[in-house]
């Protein structure tokens, strides 16, 4: 089935230039298991569409279904709940809290999705092993390096089992070898846990990697390749 499903989903921000629509009528439909690249110039739209199906903002028109949930019928609250659970999301900037410890960082949606704290540590800590931050649990993200707090990132993003992770130019701030290394990584779990990826990125390279690329130009989505 879909674990991600867009809905002629249009976007025009009201402050926006004219208001000219970022899109309009734009459908998109990902399965379990796949991975998809969003590509194309800056201000194309690729970031306005991943806050979109991420549930971070709202569409002007049009639905996203995430996980079989109709996103604009929920509370702020259970679509809330429903990211915590169904998606991840890493984007180029870590976004660990600071003052926490990578092993906190990653067991945080764990206990925000209502789980026991040994069940939080038990996974946080096995998900960190596997991106091969075992030896970094007691470590601040201050104390991490560019490319192990990214893989922190992955691990908090991957922690609650999602169906989806969506990112961002998640290996954006990074040199080249660590940017593929994450990758990766990224593909590896994608591989292993059948999580689906949709990641944006200005990399042709690495998004010719992923099942299908997709190019966001003038307001609509084409198969490139
Ligand atoms: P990309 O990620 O492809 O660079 P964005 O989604 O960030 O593109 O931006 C698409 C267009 O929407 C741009 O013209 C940008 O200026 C505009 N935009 C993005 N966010 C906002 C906002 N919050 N308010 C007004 N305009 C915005
Ligand atoms: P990116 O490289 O992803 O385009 P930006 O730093 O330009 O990064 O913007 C990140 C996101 O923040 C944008 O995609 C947009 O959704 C949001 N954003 C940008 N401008 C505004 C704004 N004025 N108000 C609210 N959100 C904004």
């Amino acid at each position: 089935g879909c674990v991600l499903r867009a809905e002629s989903l249009s976007m025009t921000y009201a402050e926006g230039k004219l208001r000219t629509p970022v899109f309009a009528g734009l459908d998109l439909a990902v399965r379990a298991g796949e991975t998809v690249a969003i590509v194309g110039a800056s201000g194309a739209g690729k970031s306005t569409l991943l806050h979109l199906l991420g549930g971070l903002d709202t569409p002007t028109a049009g639905e996203v279904h995430v996980a079989g949930h109709r996103m604009s019928a929920l509370s702020d609250a259970e679509r809330g709940r429903l990211r915590n659970r169904a998606l991840g999301f890493v984007y180029q900037f870590h976004h660990l809290l600071p003052e926490f410890t990578a092993l906190e960082n990653v067991m945080l949606p764990v206990l925000l999705a209502g789980g026991a704290n040994g069940e939080a540590d038990r996974r946080a800590r096995d998900l960190l092993t596997a991106v091969g931050l075992g030896h970094r649990l007691e470590h601040k993200p201050g104390e991490l390096s560019g490319g192990e707090r990214q893989r922190a990132a992955v691990a908090r993003a991957l922690v609650n089992r999602p169906a989806c992770v969506l990112g961002d130019e998640p290996t954006g701030n990074l040199d080249e070898k660590t940017a593929a290394s994450v990758f990766e990584l990224m593909l590896s779990l994608n591989r292993e846990q059948g999580t689906s990826l949709v990641l944006v990125t200005h990399d042709r390279e690495l998004a010719h990697r992923l099942d299908r690329v997709l190019e966001l130009h003038e307001g609509r989505l084409r198969q490139v390749g």
